[in-house]
């Protein structure tokens, strides 16, 4: 993917206009990214919100994201994890959707560790057009972070050496077998959830959001006050350590979890390449 294009705004719900506020108006899980030019204010900053008080475990999401994406046969990219919990006769199933959390990075690097452990980042210096039609500078690579926030793959010039899948402390990338590396056909593409880009850069939203009958997952934009996961982190307080996964690994993820039952600390399982090398559902 060369260049964005601009989103029509205006024309959906979703979202609101770019760079309303600072980043770090949401609170410390967000921080002001390194290596992206100083307009990346005012673009958006792309997030999403599970409420878990309304995810039922349907796997909508989990289809409608093969779907989308013709993700290929026995891979995901968005799985739920699921546990009864509480003691007989008060227990419930409790469900933990999982994907990419697209995250920030911490200061020190800027970049999540995916990015940080790319061999072919940091690559040629790429353009992103706003929404006010400004351009924005960014540093390209096999993987590497948009001005918007998404954590992105580029399989033409992935080389398949897979340091991005053990660098992920949430094991949401795996390699795709039916997709070799442009930078080395001889090994697979690594691959994970781009949140949809195709559809966001045309200004529709991710298609578990739009398939999520509970209404448990709401996407938008962090830097609009009034964008609805603006509202959520703000009401909730959801900018916290207890609110986003495994917070300790100073990834700063930007996908919140609205977390009444304590699941991110009593059900979440991390999984590590080494133990699982596919990101599938599970049950604990
Ligand atoms: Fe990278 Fe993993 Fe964070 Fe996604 S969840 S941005 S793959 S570190």
């Amino acid at each position: 993917m060369s260049e964005n294009k601009t989103p029509d705004m205006n024309r959906r719900r979703f979202l609101g206009s770019a760079g309303a506020v600072g980043v770090a108006a949401v609170g410390t899980a967000a921080l002001a990214t390194p290596g992206v030019s100083e307009a990346a204010a005012k673009a958006p900053r792309w997030a999403m919100v599970m409420d878990l008080r309304r995810c039922i475990g349907c796997r909508a999401c989990t289809v409608a994201c093969k779907s989308e994406n013709d993700v290929s046969l026995g891979r995901f990219r968005a799985v739920i994890q699921e546990k009864t919990i509480g003691t007989f006769p008060n227990t419930k199933k409790a469900f933990l959707p999982l994907m990419c959390n697209h995250c920030e990075g911490n200061e020190k690097d800027g970049v999540p560790p995916c990015v940080t452990a790319c061999p072919e980042f940091p690559g040629e210096r790429r353009k992103f057009k706003t929404t006010d039609g400004k351009t924005i500078r960014y540093r390209h690579g096999a993987t590497y972070r948009r001005p918007d926030g998404l954590i992105l793959i580029d399989k033409d010039l992935c080389i398949g050496c897979g340091k991005c899948i053990d660098a992920c402390p949430y094991g949401v990338r795996s390699f795709d077998p039916f997709v070799k590396a442009g930078g080395d056909p001889t090994k697979q593409a690594a691959d994970k959830c781009d949140m949809c880009v195709n559809r966001i850069d045309n200004g529709v939203e991710p298609s578990c959001v739009n398939t999520c009958q509970g209404r448990a997952r709401i996407f938008g934009d962090l830097n609009d006050p009034s964008s609805s996961v603006s509202k959520l982190v703000k009401e909730h307080n959801l900018a916290t350590d207890d609110n986003v996964l495994l917070a300790e690994e100073g990834t700063v993820p930007h996908v919140f979890y609205i977390d009444p039952d304590n699941l991110l600390k009593t059900l979440y399982t991390q999984r590590k390449k080494k133990n699982l090398d596919h990101f599938v559902d599970l049950i604990v």
